[in-house]
Parts: structure tokens; C-alpha cells; sequence
């Protein structure tokens, strides 16, 4: 939990170099939110910063769904790197930056912007570049040679994994979600971006899911059950293999019920710690055009999970 200092609101935005005046390293970056109170993301990149000898220190901006894009014209003016955008900021974002990378368009939402010199906005997504790096660190392999199958596919960070799986070149994606009629634009969208690509759209119904399972390799859950300890797996815990690779997105619990799934049928799995760590590193490079510190992000990541200062 972040301290009240910590999170800066948008009348303090109108008035920044008079509000934080005191504060060295300056504040210029931020992850932006409703709430916010809960991110990872600033002990993250402060440990990052000071490790790098960057003189520029990453806060929290408490902003409201209106006042978004009064808070973006304000970021060049107030001597900002760089923003990430996270709930329920993301698809908004797209519209309210000048540029729009590919990643963003593909996720279709915004989680990192880039404040040029010449005060122009660009915004990027490394939700789905994150979770590549992930896979690969976790199981060592990459999502092109992966069938793979995404639960909650319908929400933000479901599409952008499933995209990210079609760019990649993933032999065969399947799109699970318990409300179906999100998957359908989805699926047309993913069809028509990457030709090869074979898209399966099911439900939550246990044969099609059952049928759906038998011809994945990777099982990534973008569905927030798993979010409270008390939480029911995604799919019934019997539907895994020992053979699947399961990577949970949610990094709130060491082992969530699906990795616990996973440990009673042998199967590999991992939680979203290695996505968010990427995800993080990506931006950092996408701001200062440099390698970001991963061990040194990873580690301040840890600490902050397990209540510690970092
Ligand atoms: P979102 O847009 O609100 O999507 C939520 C998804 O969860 C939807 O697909 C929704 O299905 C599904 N869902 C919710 N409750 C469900 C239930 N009881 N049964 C079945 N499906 C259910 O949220 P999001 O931003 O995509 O985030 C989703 C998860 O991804 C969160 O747990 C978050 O922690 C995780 N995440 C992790 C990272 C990382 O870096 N590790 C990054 C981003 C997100 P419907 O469409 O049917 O409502």
C-alpha cells in the first residue's frame, strides 16, 4: 500500500513544480489509475532509476476516468518522461496520445506513454511483449512454438495476450471466456491481422473447454479468479495435464488456484510476477532507450510483494 505522500492527484498536476517542489529526484514518471494506491510499479522503477544514476524519480497519479485528458496536455508542460496507464485507464488512453505504436493498436489499449521533446504523446502496450518475455523466462521457450490457450481472453489483458500469441506465430489459439459474444470482434480482428493464425472461440462449458485444453501446450489465465485466496480455479482442476505449461497473470499470490491445479497433475506452472517484472523493464527501455536492470527490478519487485520497503 502506498503512502497518501505518495499519490498525487490532478489539482496537484496543475500545479507541479510548486507542489513537489521539495521533492528530489524530481518526480517524472508515474503509473496513472483508479485506484492506484495498489501498484507495484513505482519501487519497481525507483530502484531501476537510482541504479541507472537517472535524476528523476516514479510516483503514483490518482486520476479520475474526466480527468484524464486534462492530466495528458498537463505531462510535457510539468517535465514528464513518461506515464504508465493502468485500470481502467488503458483503452481510453489510446485516443488522448498523438501517436499509437502497434503494440498499443493490437492490445488495443495503452499502458506505457512517452513524452517527446517536442511534447508529443506516444503510447505503447507491453502487456503482451511483457508476457512473451515471461513465457520464455519461465518455461524457456517462445509463444511461436505454442499452441496455446487464454482464459478470460475477453478482457484487456486477454486480448492482448492472444495477439501477442498470433504475432508470435503461435500454430493455434484458443479464446475462452464466459461472456462469448466479446470474443467474436476479437477473433475476426485477430484473423484479419495475422492470416496464419487458427483461432478457436469457446465458453466455459466443460466438454468444449475439455476439448479445447487437449490441444494446448500453454494454459494463460487473464481472468481475475485467482485474485482472492478463496477464489475457485478458472477450469476444473482435473482438466490439466502434466504436460501443459500454465502461467497465471495474477502476481497478487505466490501460488494461485490454478498453480495449485497445476501442482496436483505434475504440470509446470508460474504466476504474473515474471509478466508485470517485463512488462515493467519494457517501458523503462521504451523511455530512456537503454537495457533496463532486471535483477535489480526483479528484486525490488519481490521486496515490495512481500510487504517489505524497498
Ligand atoms: P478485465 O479487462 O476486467 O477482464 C477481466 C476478465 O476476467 C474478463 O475476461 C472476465 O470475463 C473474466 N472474469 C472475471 N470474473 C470471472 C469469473 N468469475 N469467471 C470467469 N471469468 C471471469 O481485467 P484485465 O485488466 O484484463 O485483468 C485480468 C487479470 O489479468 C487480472 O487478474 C490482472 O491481475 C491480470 N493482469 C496481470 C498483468 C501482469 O503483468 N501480470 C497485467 C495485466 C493484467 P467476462 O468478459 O465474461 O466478464
Amino acid at each position: 500500500m502506498a503512502d497518501a505522500a505518495d499519490i498525487y492527484q490532478i489539482a496537484e498536476l496543475r500545479r507541479w513544480s510548486e507542489a513537489t517542489a521539495a521533492i528530489i529526484p524530481p518526480l517524472r514518471l508515474a503509473v496513472c489509475g483508479d485506484p492506484v494506491a495498489h501498484s507495484a510499479s513505482p519501487p519497481m522503477h525507483n530502484a531501476a532509476l537510482a541504479h541507472c544514476g537517472i535524476d528523476a524519480r516514479y510516483t503514483r497519479l490518482h486520476l479520475r476516468a474526466e480527468e484524464l485528458t486534462e492530466a495528458f496536455s498537463l505531462l510535457p508542460g510539468c517535465g514528464f518522461i513518461g506515464v504508465n496507464c493502468t485500470i481502467p485507464h488503458k483503452p481510453a488512453t489510446l485516443s488522448l496520445v498523438h501517436e499509437v505504436d502497434l503494440s498499443a493498436r493490437l492490445a488495443g489499449g495503452v499502458n506505457t506513454v512517452r513524452v517527446r521533446e517536442d511534447g508529443r504523446l506516444e503510447g505503447f502496450s507491453t502487456d503482451g511483449p511483457g508476457l512473451s518475455r515471461a513465457v520464455r523466462e519461465q518455461f524457456g521457450t517462445g509463444l511461436g512454438d505454442l499452441r496455446v490457450a487464454v482464459l478470460g481472453a475477453g478482457g484487456g489483458a486477454g486480448r492482448a495476450v492472444a495477439m501477442q500469441c498470433a504475432s508470435e506465430g503461435s500454430p493455434r489459439v484458443a479464446l475462452i471466456n464466459r461472456t462469448l459474444e466479446k470474443l467474436v470482434p476479437l477473433r475476426t480482428e485477430m484473423m484479419g491481422e495475422f492470416e496464419k493464425c487458427s483461432v478457436e472461440v469457446v465458453g466455459f462449458e466443460l466438454d468444449a473447454l475439455e476439448a479445447q485444453l487437449a490441444e494446448s501446450d500453454l494454459v494463460i489465465n487473464c481472468t481475475a479468479l485467482g485474485m482472492k485466496p478463496t477464489d475457485p480455479t478458472p477450469i476444473p482442476a482435473g482438466m490439466l495435464r502434466a504436460q501443459h505449461l500454465v502461467l497465471d497473470t495474477i502476481y497478487t499470490a505466490a501460488r494461485t488456484p490454478l498453480m495449485c491445479a497445476a501442482d496436483t497433475v505434475g504440470a509446470r506452472s508460474a504466476n504474473g510476477l515474471s509478466m508485470l517484472l517485463h512488462q515493467g523493464a519494457l517501458s523503462f527501455e521504451i523511455w530512456f532507450g537503454r537495457e533496463a536492470p532486471v535483477e535489480v527490478m526483479r528484486t525490488a519487485l519481490l521486496a515490495a510483494q512481500q510487504g517489505v520497503a524497498a
